[in-house]
């Protein structure tokens, strides 16, 4: 096992997986910017190197910075937690060339993943059912429109290099083709510098169903049920739940083993996830998150399996132990994402100092988070504060306490989404489980008009 684990990112995650560590007898180190000297994260790991001014590129993307920091306190993996370097496969294979353990996947495997058009036909290849479309890129306008009016329009535009909801373009008719490629184009090119785009049937109203995988170094490989991540404002994911509400034990297989199926065709190890479209019975392959997922922890509360521990654990080169039979699930989870941000002005950001706090607790509640009285929140990072988990034996439950938890919820100084959570877990249809990935754009009588609480 690692002596000494240094963790590579910031806020909850990076306080989430020194727990971990502690629980294994690992020592952790924590990396900060300059904006980030009074975080947790920095506080409670038993050693802390600042790598940078705030800005991300200068410090959490700063990867001489962090390799530096590795060498002055001799740690001996890497976590990379999730978003920054998390998916970089260039970052992992430094790792690597300096001796030092990168707590993911291979390079290789995120490499295939990464290009989510390449992934898209290793998948088809592998027998995983994709969303129709392209082979690979689309180069010319004739090249799209043939293929649109083959799988039939509405169509996506789609960066390969995409995440994040960037880079994706809905096309309803051919003569909206041209400008929507051209503007994928440009924003993939902004974002990801790489203006490379594929093309895909637009599927209706879907929900967006994920599997969790974790595979260990001996090709062992198994799945633990889904998450159901339909409720997004704009790609973005704001409420997941886990069971799917509509799944059913034959669909959770099929689903459970292309996802299986899908890790062992591009070499995966360590925690994964598969996304997929569900429309009807029918559920499409849409991409591969290489790294640990926000929404990790509803999985944990149904499966009662630690995804972190598990990683590091597969790292170290131990082996799974847990075979699919060991995989029952048992009960409901709900997860908000809480966020300082005024949901009334579009959702803006509100960074500022948190003068009063007062986090829910009791039985079945979990609270993933870096924040504490008097903590500062930085604008310069995602504006997440804390993820409220709701656990409970039937759903019912679990949708009566997260109720009563985000109506204790208090955090006073900044504004958050915390009256935005209240409403969607009160709608009549998101507590009959009736949503599809299109509802909260349908629903903007949820977001609250006044000022935030
Ligand atoms: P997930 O499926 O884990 O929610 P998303 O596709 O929503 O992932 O987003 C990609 C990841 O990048 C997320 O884990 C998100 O929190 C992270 N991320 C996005 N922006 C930032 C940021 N500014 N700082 C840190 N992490 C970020
Ligand atoms: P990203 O890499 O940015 O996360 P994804 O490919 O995962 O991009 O798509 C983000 C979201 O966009 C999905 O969760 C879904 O809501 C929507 N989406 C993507 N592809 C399609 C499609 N073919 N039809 C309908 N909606 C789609
Ligand atoms: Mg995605």
């Amino acid at each position: 096992m690692f002596q000494k684990v240094l963790i590579a990112n910031r806020g909850e995650i990076a306080v989430r997986i020194v727990r971990a560590c502690r629980e294994l007898g690992i020592r952790t180190v924590a990396v900060f910017s300059e904006a980030d000297r009074t975080a947790l994260h920095a506080q409670i790991a038993d050693e802390a190197v600042c790598i940078g001014p705030a800005r991300t590129a200068d410090s959490y993307l700063n990867i001489r910075a962090i390799l530096a920091a590795c060498e002055l306190t001799g740690a001996d993996a890497i976590h990379p937690g999730f978003g920054f370097l998390s998916e970089n496969a260039a970052f992992a294979r430094t790792c690597e060339k300096c001796g030092v353990t990168f707590i993911g996947p291979t390079p290789e495997a995120m490499e295939l993943m990464g290009d989510k058009a390449t992934a898209k036909t290793t998948m088809k290849n592998a027998g995983v059912p994709v969303v129709p479309g392209s082979d690979g890129l689309v180069t010319t306008l004739a090249q799209a429109k043939v293929i649109a009016e083959e799988v039939g329009y509405p169509v996506m535009v789609k960066a390969a290099a995409g995440g994040g909801g960037r880079g994706i373009r809905k096309v309803d008719t051919p003569d909206q083709l041209e400008d929507a490629i051209t503007a994928a184009k440009q924003e993939a090119k902004n974002f990801f510098g790489d203006d490379g785009v594929y093309l895909e049937k637009f599927i209706v109203n879907p929900r967006h169903v994920e599997i969790q995988l974790l595979a260990d170094n001996f090709g062992n490989v198994i799945h633990l049920g889904e998450r159901d991540c339909s409720l997004q404002r704009r790609n973005q994911k704001v409420l997941e739940e886990s069971p799917c509400p509509i799944m059913t034990p034959s669909l959770r297989k099929a689903m459970g083993e292309a996802a299986v199926r899908a890790a062992k065709a591009c070499g995966y190890r360590n925690a994964g996830t598969v996304e997929f479209l569900l429309s009807g019975k029918d559920f499409y392959f849409m991409e591969m998150n290489t790294r640990i997922q926000v929404e990790h922890p509803i999985t944990e509360m149904v499966t009662g399996v630690d995804l972190v521990k598990r990683q590091i654990r597969i790292a170290a080169g131990l082996p799974l132990e847990l075979k699919q039979s060991d995989i029952v699930l048992h009960g409901h989870a709900i997860e908000c994402r809480i966020n300082a941000e005024t949901p009334s002005l579009n959702f803006r950001p509100s960074p500022g100092r948190v003068q009063g706090l007062h986090m829910p607790g009791g039985p079945g509640i979990r609270i993933d988070s870096a924040m504490y009285q008097g903590f500062e929140i930085t604008p310069y990072y995602d504006s997440m504060i804390a993820k409220l988990i709701a656990y409970a034996p039937t759903r019912e439950e679990a949708f009566m306490k997260m109720k009563w938890a985000l109506a204790e919820f208090l955090v006073e100084g900044v504004d958050t989404n915390i009256d935005f959570q209240l409403n969607l877990i009160k709608d009549p249809d998101v507590e009959a489980g009736a949503y599809d990935i299109g509802f909260l754009g349908r629903h903007p009588d949820l977001i609250p008009k006044g000022p935030a609480v």
